[in-house]
């Protein structure tokens, strides 16, 4: 009872983190975790993250040039990643949206989809500038 316990305060701070950090990746998530819980261990977190994402609790992000990261938001939004700083954006795009739903791809029951934009952030052009 008292490991269930344990285990649900566990959870709670990692979502916790999640929600504070801007897609952040497992270790991301750990490192902040670990100042709270330092008893906390490494393998516990990245359980955790991965019964969210079991779970449709989260969505776990494999975007390219870099570590699996990890978002408590579940609406319906794409990701733009900055080159250079590599920032992951919100992308809203209910266009988008429209479009894939109305697709039907040839011998194949789709699931789900990702889609990543690349480019630079707002923060990243006015440095070259
Ligand atoms: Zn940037
Ligand atoms: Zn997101």
């Amino acid at each position: 009872m008292a490991a269930e316990v344990r285990n649900t305060k566990q959870k709670q701070a990692v979502y916790e983190v999640l929600l504070s950090l801007d897609h952040p990746t497992a270790t991301e998530v750990f490192d902040r975790v670990h100042e709270t819980y330092p008893s906390i261990s490494r393998g516990t977190v990245f359980r955790v993250l991965g019964a969210f994402a079991r779970d449709g609790k989260i969505r776990k992000l494999q975007l390219s040039d870099s570590d699996d990261r990890y978002d408590p938001r579940m609406t319906a939004h794409y990701h733009a990643r900055c080159r250079g700083c590599g920032r992951v954006y919100d992308q809203f795009l209910p266009d988008v949206d429209r479009l894939l739903s109305g697709l039907s791809l040839k011998g194949f029951a789709c699931d789900g989809h990702e889609l990543e934009f690349f480019g630079s952030c707002e923060n990243c052009k006015k440095g070259d500038e």
